[in-house]
């Protein structure tokens, strides 16, 4: 056959593609798991419908998409392959639309060699109805969980990769930003570029610097405010022990002067000294 019959055989086909879709025709190809073809119409697959409902239901209990594939293996379900089903199986299944009654069609295009399937513009797609396997609301609530869950992982993942992406700034005060192939922060005015492992490493020292020096200034702190209290206790004794010397002074004064009684003067020296001691 030669390649101008080829292509024109090939394009009548992709031509009448979108027809047979809006028509609920067989476009080729096996129906999702759930559902078969028979005699050219969509319908239920009696076997595995109910899997693919207990998909959404566990997904609703766990919010796991892996534990939701674990579940359904643990309990002795398999694929149309007969093989364990995976998250990622989970999750284009969660995500097909045909589970709650609309099944979009000719939305792929084989390129050249055909192996690889490319999207179509949304523009090209045919919805036909069919039969549900959930309610919509049900596959719209499993579907929001989805799109939070990957968006949030989406945004944690960039934030681990890059630390300081968003606050580093050049010298000429912009901003700069992370260039991923380079592996580095760029100025985009000035095109200056600092390797991502520099400047983490500059952030990392300095970081460390502050908490050390940060450390270093509470530990004087503390031992300033221990000395400071030991100082006040030393003068408090000192005075105490002058006072004591003192009385003691006026003690010997007194027994001296004959004011008090010889075992009067004894029984007071002796509690006086023992308080000096
Ligand atoms: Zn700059």
């Amino acid at each position: 056959m030669a390649e101008w019959e080829r292509e024109e055989i090939s394009g009548r086909i992709a031509a009448s593609i979108p027809v047979r879709a809006k028509l609920g025709k067989p476009l080729g190809g096996q129906a999702p798991f759930g559902y078969s073809w028979k005699n050219k119409q969509f319908v239920i697959n009696e076997s595995e419908s109910p899997i693919r409902k207990l998909m959404y239901e566990i997904f609703l209990r766990t919010l796991r998409k892996k534990t939701t594939a674990d579940e359904l293996n643990r309990l002795g379900h398999r694929t149309r392959k007969g093989v364990l089903f995976s998250d990622t199986t989970v999750t284009r299944l969660l995500k097909d639309t045909n589970a709650k009654g609309e099944r979009i069609a000719n939305y792929t295009k084989t390129s050249g060699d055909g192996r690889r399937a490319t999207l179509k513009p949304k523009s090209e797609w045919t919805i036909t109805k069919c039969p549900q396997i959930v309610s919509k609301k049900t596959w719209e609530k499993v579907n929001r969980i989805l799109a939070i869950q990957e968006s949030r992982s989406a945004r944690l993942g960039r934030k681990s990769e890059y630390l300081l992406s968003g606050f580093v700034k050049c010298s000429c005060s912009k901003k700069m930003y992370i260039r991923t192939s380079l592996k580095a922060y760029q100025c985009r005015s000035c095109n200056i570029k600092i390797a991502v492992v520099d400047i983490e490493k500059i952030f990392y020292d300095y970081l460390s610097e502050c908490m050390n020096s940060h450390y270093l200034a509470r530990q004087v702190k503390n031992t300033e405010g221990i000395l400071q209290k030991k100082q006040l206790l030393l003068e408090e004794t000192m005075n105490e022990k002058l006072n004591l010397e003192a009385t003691m002074d006026s003690f010997i004064a007194m027994r001296m002067d004959g004011g008090i009684t010889r075992e009067n003067f004894i029984e007071n020296l002796h509690s006086l000294n023992t308080k000096l001691a």
